[in-house]
């Protein structure tokens, strides 16, 4: 996997390859993803993970829309 960046972007801590659960926000909710390949910086802890992780967990989003949109079709009225 291809390093993103050298160093931490908040503290210029270290960021050690690994995987990890990463939690995402989607409006009120929270999601879970296990093993999320990602760099975590050895200082302050901080997750980072690549382009196209963040592609795969913005996809993951997109069932729970409609999924919303089912249950609370009202909210989408403006749009
Ligand atoms: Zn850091």
């Amino acid at each position: 996997m291809d390093r993103l960046m050298d160093s931490c972007r908040f503290c210029g801590g270290y960021l050690e390859e690994s995987t990890s659960m990463v939690k995402t926000h989607w409006r009120d909710r929270t999601i879970t993803i296990d093993n999320v390949n990602c760099w975590i910086c050895n200082t302050c802890g901080e997750v980072y993970v690549s382009p196209d992780m963040a592609k795969k967990i913005k996809a993951l989003e997109r069932p729970l829309d409609r999924e919303e949109f089912l249950i609370k079709p009202y909210l989408y009225k403006k749009i």
